[in-house]
């Protein structure tokens, strides 16, 4: 059945055991994020089985199909407040910047007579989340004297809005301020959380502050990339994900629609040049499932032309290989395809071992 998404799980095993090993040399505990796929277990269980020891998601909602594995959750995105008890449910730590917050999970957390974990975060210019650091002193008597809340750490995201690159500078800031939390306070904080698969290249060039613990690893596991710079870690497989289509029709036609031209079907006024005929074929997937941008076509002679909710364009004029009706098109993935795939129902999941 397609369109199908291929899902490599020993790929993803050797990604993960390799990165686990790094982990482990540097002593690191590593953080597998799931949200790209939604909290699948069976893509979830692989990376456990193979090194990961915490899953980390930004949805509650994953973090419950996720309960039966026994390893410590973490809940990525700041909790809501119309889900603070799911949030004690179903997550062991969740990342906070909010006291109010922090006060309703210490109360969810008496109502469920269970420890919730807390780790802060800070601020350091990415401009997403975050306490900024001259508020942190303040915020931290309040907390140590909660019932059932536990400060287990602090952290940091990086290169999610404002693309600011994780170095010695921004990450020395949060070892600085985690030791010194550590003395001022008489703590010992478990988790110093450094960011995301921005900061790997921090472990391979050695520049990763040594008080920093723990790494939330997403796009690296998965696409075997560090996302500074978007270079590749090591020989990790970046085609662990693959979509499949099928052709439901293919003809010769021209390029430049004919007729007065309007809105498409997204509100768009679209323009085209005239490059005489084509050879077009129609794949069954839409914008509804994926954006026609992020997705790579493995046959390079094949171009993307657009796409609609249900119909993918494509140009096979090039091409060396002679596609018929029915034929099957692959593509590679990047993260915001592989995310918006498992989110479509219409898109079947297929392991490979
Ligand atoms: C999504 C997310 C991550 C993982 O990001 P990757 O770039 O996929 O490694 C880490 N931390 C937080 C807070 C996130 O929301």
């Amino acid at each position: 059945m397609y369109p199908s998404l291929n899902i490599n799980l020993s790929k993803l095993a050797y990604n993960t055991s390799i990165i686990s090993e790094i982990f482990v040399a540097n002593n690191l505990k590593l953080m597998a994020v799931t949200k790209a796929f939604c909290g699948d277990c069976i893509i979830a269980d692989t990376l456990v089985a193979n090194g990961a020891e915490y899953l980390a998601d930004s949805r509650i909602e994953n973090l419950a199909k996720l309960k039966n594995i026994p390893i410590p959750k973490l809940l990525l995105r700041l909790p809501m407040k119309s889900e603070i008890e799911s949030v004690i449910s179903f997550a062991d730590y969740s990342l906070n910047s909010e006291l109010e917050t922090i006060y309703m999970l210490s109360e969810a957390a008496v109502n469920q007579d269970k420890v919730h974990n807390i780790i802060l975060m800070l601020d350091l210019g990415d401009l997403r989340e975050g306490i900024l650091p001259k508020d942190i002193y303040s915020l931290i008597p309040k907390i140590l004297n909660l019932p059932l809340i536990k400060l287990s750490g602090i952290g940091v995201n990086l290169t999610c809005y404002g693309g600011v690159i994780p170095d010695e500078i921004n990450l020395g800031e949060l070892a600085d301020i985690a030791t010194r939390l550590e003395q001022d306070f008489n703590i010992s904080l478990e988790i110093i959380s450094g960011g995301n698969s921005s900061s790997f290249y921090l472990i391979e060039s050695g520049k990763l502050p040594s008080k920093i613990n723990s790494l939330r690893l997403g796009e690296s596991i998965l696409l075997g990339r560090e996302t500074a710079y978007g270079n590749n870690i090591l020989n990790l497989y970046n085609d662990a994900f693959i979509l499949n289509c099928q052709i439901v029709e293919l003809k010769e036609k021209g390029s430049k629609p004919k007729g007065k031209i309007g809105m498409d079907a997204f509100g768009n006024i679209p323009t085209f040049e005239d490059r005489g005929i084509l050879s077009r074929a129609i794949l069954a997937i839409g914008r509804q499932d994926v954006s026609p941008d992020d997705l790579t076509p493995i046959d390079k002679d094949i171009e993307v032309l657009g796409a609609s909710s249900d119909h993918l364009i494509l140009n096979l004029s090039n091409c060396k290989t002679k596609y018929k009706l029915g034929d099957v098109i692959e593509f590679s993935l990047n993260y915001g395809s592989i995310l918006s795939l498992f989110t479509s129902p219409y898109v079947k999941k297929q392991y490979i071992k």
